[in-house]
C-alpha cells in the first residue's frame, strides 16, 4: 500500500487534424495547447503528469487560468485532464485483503497432518513387514479384519515355507490334473478355497509344471494340461 501525492496528469485526445481546426476556432486556449505540447513530450499519445504552477510561469499566465483553460480544454474534449487531488491517494499494490484472510484453521492442518503421518506409517509398516499376509495388511488398512492369508504373497511364503515331499507333490498334482479334466479354471480360482498351507504348496505345483512345460494358462487364463 502506498500514499502519495498524485500530480495531475493530461493526454490529448482528439487528432492532430481536429486540433488544428480547433486552434483555429479557440484562439484564446492557443497558448496552453502551444504550451502543453512544448513542455512535455508525449503528452499528444500519453497520460503525463503536469504540474500547473510550472505551466503557468511558461506560459506567463496566473495558475488559476491555467487550472481553468485546463478545465475548459478537457471539456471540450480536447485532452483528458485529470486534475491533481487535494487530499493524498491510496494505492492498494494487491487486491484487498482483509483480516479474515489471514486466519489459519490450525485444528484442520493438524488433522491433516496426523492422517498423513498415520498414512506414511502404514506405507512404512507395509514395506518393513515380513511375516504378516500382504493381502491381510492392506485390508487391515482399510479395516477390513475377516480377511485370511493369502498363502501366495512373499510374507506367506516365507513364513509358509515348508519342503514339499514327493507324495504330497504327486498327491497335488494328480488333484489338479482332475480338476483342470473336470472343468476349466484359472489357478486363482483353484487355489482359493484352499487353506494357507495347501494354497501354498499347489501354488508351487501349479508354477513347477507351467515351467515344465507339462500344463500351461491358456487364452481365457484357464489353465490346461499339454
Ligand atoms: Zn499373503
Amino acid at each position: 500500500m502506498k500514499f502519495f501525492f498524485k500530480p495531475s496528469s493530461v493526454v490529448f485526445t482528439t487528432s492532430k487534424e481536429d486540433l488544428l481546426e480547433f486552434e483555429n476556432q479557440h484562439p484564446q486556449l492557443n497558448d496552453m495547447i502551444r504550451g502543453l505540447l512544448r513542455s512535455y513530450e508525449g503528452i499528444f499519445d500519453f497520460p503525463v503528469n503536469i504540474y500547473e504552477t510550472h505551466l503557468a510561469k511558461f506560459i506567463q499566465k496566473p495558475v488559476a487560468l491555467i487550472k481553468e483553460q485546463l478545465q475548459s480544454l478537457h471539456q471540450l474534449k480536447i485532452i483528458n485532464y485529470n486534475s491533481q487531488k487535494e487530499n493524498p491517494q491510496l494505492t492498494l499494490l494487491q487486491n484487498r485483503m482483509y483480516n479474515d484472510s489471514y486466519k489459519f484453521d490450525t485444528v484442520a492442518y493438524f488433522k491433516r497432518k496426523q492422517v498423513y503421518e498415520q498414512r506414511i506409517n502404514a506405507i512404512n509398516k507395509y514395506v518393513i513387514e515380513s511375516k504378516i499376509c500382504r493381502s491381510k495388511l492392506i485390508a487391515r488398512y482399510f479395516n477390513d479384519v475377516e480377511i485370511k492369508d493369502c498363502g501366495i504373497c512373499d510374507n506367506c511364503i516365507t513364513v509358509n515355507e515348508k519342503p514339499i515331499s514327493l507324495i504330497e507333490f504327486e498327491n497335488l498334482q494328480k488333484e489338479l490334473f482332475s480338476i483342470i479334466a473336470d472343468q476349466k479354471k484359472p489357478a486363482s480360482e483353484i487355489l482359493r478355497n484352499c487353506s494357507s498351507n495347501k494354497k501354498y504348496k499347489l501354488n508351487k505345483v501349479i508354477n513347477y509344471l507351467i515351467t515344465e512345460g507339462i500344463i500351461k494358462i491358456a487364452k481365457d487364463g484357464n489353465l490346461v494340461k499339454l
